[in-house]
């Protein structure tokens, strides 16, 4: 199929189709055997997944920006989260205000990652790292467009906070640059964009062998939430320690109805942790009924 498209399509749309029908079919592999799709990537190195939230968009219709994202991270706090990302890319002041606030309000002990899906060029990002490198960035998340691997390489020059990115990625092909050329700290393949499991395992030796940490871009409905947590499952440590840092999982917490109900199955969290399903195969249902109901 790659081959039959590559000429127009080795990145993009094409590819996160190509990763569906990939997912698929490995869903169905491990119903056949039996087992969870994490067995037949070689085995589990953890049950469950330690998740941060993914939230903290600029809310409209509210009297007071700031108060209300302050609200909605203490909220992550409350319910167990061991950290958050907060969508950045407004203007350098804006955003430095929204990351004094809720650093402010959460405290030194949780994470907090920014990300500013690509909105600047170098030399702003370079100014906003600087400003931010009080507040304890766990990492930048995309600076910089995706196509401007020498922006990153710039802005890793002039700034201590780690870079993220990858989500725009696509491929062996798109992440070998990624990762030969070390444009960012830590690789954020999305499986159900990158080119499904297949193409996953590659990427992941590839970072392996670079001794480039891989956590997952997690960004869809739920059946891409319960793909990722079989992929999670059998993550290996960048590098592997004697005691190595429990892996973060990115667990989206922005409304919407349809990532929800798309399965039969719900995710929970408890105690900061996410558990990964031990059914066979992606360990999830789709609910027919609720997906006509969103039909065109
Ligand atoms: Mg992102």
């Amino acid at each position: 199929m790659y081959n039959w498209t590559r000429d127009q399509g080795q990145k993009g749309v094409t590819i996160a189709a190509l990763s569906a029908v990939d997912i698929a079919l490995w869903d169905i592999k491990g119903r056949a055997f039996g087992v969870p799709v994490y067995t037949l990537l070689g085995g589990a190195y953890r049950r469950r997944a330690r998740v941060y939230a993914t939230g903290l968009y600029e809310p409209q219709g509210v009297p007071s920006i700031p108060a209300a994202l302050v609200e909605e991270a203490l909220g992550y706090r409350r319910a167990g989260f061991c950290g958050m990302k907060l969508k950045i890319g407004y203007d350098l002041r804006t955003d430095l205000s929204y990351v004094r606030a809720i650093r402010e309000a959460i405290g030194p002990d949780l994470l907090l990652m920014v990300d500013a899906n690509h909105a600047y060029n170098a030399s702003e990002a370079i100014r906003l790292a600087r400003a931010m490198e009080p507040y304890d960035i766990h990492w930048f998340e995309e600076p910089v467009p995706p196509e401007d691997l020498d922006g990153y390489l710039e802005i890793k020059r002039h700034s201590t906070i780690p870079l993220a990115g990858g989500e725009c990625e696509y491929t062996r092909y798109g992440f070998r640059e990624l990762i030969n050329r070390r444009v960012v700290d830590i690789l954020q393949p999305d499986l159900c964009a990158m080119g499904g499991f297949s193409e996953m395992l590659k990427v992941v030796a590839m970072a392996s062998a670079a001794n480039l940490p891989v956590v997952p871009h997690v960004w869809g409905t739920g059946v891409g939430l319960a793909a990722a947590l079989q992929l999670f499952a059998a993550l290996p440590h960048f590098p592997e320690r004697r005691f190595p840092d429990d892996p973060l999982f990115e667990y989206d917490r922005s409304p919407h109805p349809f990532r929800d109900g798309v399965t039969r199955e719900r995710f929970v969290m408890r105690d900061g942790y996410l558990e990964i399903p031990q059914r066979p195969g992606l360990g999830v249902t789709l609910d027919r009924d609720f997906i006509r109901g969103f039909a065109a």
